[in-house]
């Protein structure tokens, strides 16, 4: 609608005639304009102009969302199914109150819930009122301090002289803490260490690019986001496609029980960085997206001016680096999520083929890695693959960072050598939690199925014994849980999260989770049917999410059939009164 029409009406539609559509009111419109003072976004920004409004309004009301598809020049149904797909955006409908401009989210995850997230929830909710809303989150990528709370994405930190929800109490009046970060190994103190030295070496030619690439074909890198594809592979199969080529970074860590990419961000982010600027030259990239998720918002402001510094000192100059923010969808931690979230949609997955190397973000061969997988790119091109190679266990090269929470003394990341059991890593973190006895672990976070105690020598890599188990590593999070927790319930807040965080392309998964929670709070589960449900969404579903959905059921099916809920006879089976994570 031409901007002359929506200052004033013309007289046509004065009378009997009236536009059609939503109409665009002048003063939403100002607003919207004045906080894009200097060009309109283009269409693939559209989740970043949908946070600007956010971040200002602290909702998204329909006259807003209006002048953004206004200005914008997109239908008013793409900018809403965009909004409405992702958590972080508060969508306020006509009529409806905008809620309260301060919001806290509670963690409940399986590591937080193990901790007392519910108690947690309840205080929290104590504080709801005009100025403070509670919601429950996802997975906030800090379960090394479970139970956690975020006020709005900052995590507040856990006061040890008082109890944690009296310290958000005394917070209550103030606003969002700033998003900062400290303590990191900076622009200065990374170059000093030899710092992008590898960087120089390929402006200048002294490096040679074929040695390099053959280097790390050698190591034995995985991705280790989770799907475990060698590295050094992916970049050979992506720098064969013609050019130009784009690179995804995907730093949307969200699977329950994963915070090692937070860590690597928050101490040594040039690493990573100069991962980036290694695959711009061996692989060839014109530009590369860091997709950072926004729970981690201090992250996302410290890589801003970090990547300003490298960008000065001319460290870039063969690729562009743009930052993108997540919006608080799990699903977008699936690459061709990511490159849908990016380019400014929902994050649906795509099928395949073609696969994201050869037709990826924009319809370009597309390079997709880690925050992990690209901060060991350095040391192995430094040190030598043969020097990777050896840090692993016998048939497990190379190492691995296994993020460590659930019930165990000292929860954290725990670098270990690839392969590393179960039985190593509660060792690494002090042994068992004070009071608790182990019983089962998860493998590989929310979908790597859960294990009894007694597989607690298999190596947790890709494949091998743990593949036989029907589990995975995935992105190496291990959650340990003890004799005072329920499997059925560990495996039905699973499921819940499952059931949020499903995109909804297709049924299977969409249903299917759904199906499936309903059924596991029954009192007496109909355990014929959740195998059916199960087996149907692992060969229906379109993405791993919907695929592995039913493992940690499946698990518990097979393992702790003592824990199934059996209200049959009017009593519970042993173990499910048991207190933990019940809810
Ligand atoms: Fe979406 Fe689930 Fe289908 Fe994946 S399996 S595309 S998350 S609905």
């Amino acid at each position: 609608m031409p901007e002359a029409q929506i200052e004033k009406k013309p007289a046509r539609m004065q009378g009997r005639f009236k536009p059609k559509g939503r109409q665009i009111d002048a003063a939403s419109l100002a607003e919207v304009k004045s906080l894009f003072p200097d060009s309109v976004p283009p269409r693939d920004h559209l989740i970043e102009a949908l946070h600007t409004l956010n971040d200002h309004f602290h909702h998204l009301s329909a006259a807003h969302l209006a002048a953004l598809a206004h200005i914008m020049r997109l239908p008013m149904a793409e900018v809403w199914e965009v909004a409405s797909f992702y958590d972080h955006f508060t969508l306020v409908k006509e009529g409806q109150t905008p809620p309260p401009a301060r919001t806290l989210r509670v963690c409940t995850s399986l590591s937080c819930m193990l901790a007392g997230a519910n108690k947690l929830l309840e205080e929290a909710r104590k504080l709801e009122g005009a100025e403070i809303r509670v919601v429950t989150a996802p997975c906030l990528g800090a379960c090394d301090k479970a139970p956690v709370v975020a006020d709005g994405h900052m995590l507040i930190p856990q006061a040890d002289e008082k109890p944690y929800i009296e310290a958000i109490a005394a917070q209550s009046t103030r606003p969002a803490p700033p998003a900062t970060l400290s303590g990191y190994t900076d622009f200065d103190a990374y170059r000093q260490q030899g710092g992008y030295a590898l960087i120089e070496a390929l402006q200048s030619g002294t490096a040679d690019k074929d040695a390099l690439m053959g280097e790390l074909g050698n190591a034995h890198l995985r991705g280790l986001g989770g799907a475990g594809f060698p590295t050094g592979r992916k970049w050979q199969i992506v720098a064969s496609y013609p050019g130009p080529r784009l690179m995804a970074v995907n730093g949307d860590e969200g699977e329950p029980g994963t915070f090692k990419d937070r860590l690597y961000l928050s101490t040594d982010p040039h690493r990573m960085i100069e991962g980036v600027l290694i695959a711009g030259y061996l692989v060839g990239i014109d530009k590369a997206y860091l997709y950072i998720r926004d729970e981690y918002p201090e992250i996302i402001a410290m890589l801003h001016s970090e990547l300003e510094q490298v960008k000065a000192a001319g460290l870039a100059s063969h690729m562009q680096l743009e930052i993108r923010r997540g919006a608080g969808a799990y699903i977008c931690g699936e690459e061709s999520a990511m490159i849908e979230s990016i380019e400014g949609k929902r994050g649906l997955p795509r099928h395949r083929p073609p696969y994201v190397a050869e037709n990826g973000l924009f319809g370009r061969p597309t390079l997709v890695n880690n925050i992990e997988t690209l901060y060991w790119v350095r040391d192995i091109l430094e040190q030598g693959a043969k020097w990777y190679n050896q840090q692993g266990k016998s048939e497990h090269p190379g190492f691995r960072s296994y993020s460590v929470s659930g019930r165990v003394a000292r929860p954290g990341v725990v670098r270990a050598p690839a392969g590393s059991s179960v039985a190593e890593l509660i060792e690494h973190c002090g042994g068992m939690a004070e009071g608790h006895v182990f019983k089962a672990y998860l493998p590989g976070g929310a979908s790597g199925g859960i294990l009894p105690a007694i597989k607690a020598d298999i190596p947790l890599d890709f494949g091998g014994a743990l593949a036989e188990e029907g589990c995975f590593v995935g992105s190496h999070a291990v959650v340990v849980l003890s004799d005072q927790d329920n499997m059925w319930q560990a495996a039905l807040n699973l499921m819940q999260f499952f059931k949020h965080e499903s995109c909804g392309q297709c049924t299977p998964c969409r249903s299917g989770t759904e199906k499936a929670v309903t059924l596991m709070q029954d009192s007496s589960p109909d355990i014929e049917l959740l195998h059916e449900l199960s087996a149907t969404m692992a060969d229906a579903s379109i993405c791993g999410l919907g695929q592995a959905a039913a493992n940690p059921l499946l698990s518990v099916m097979k393992h702790f059939p003592e824990d199934i809920p059996n209200d049959t006879a009017g009593t519970s089976r042993p173990g499910t009164s048991r207190p933990g994570i019940s809810r």
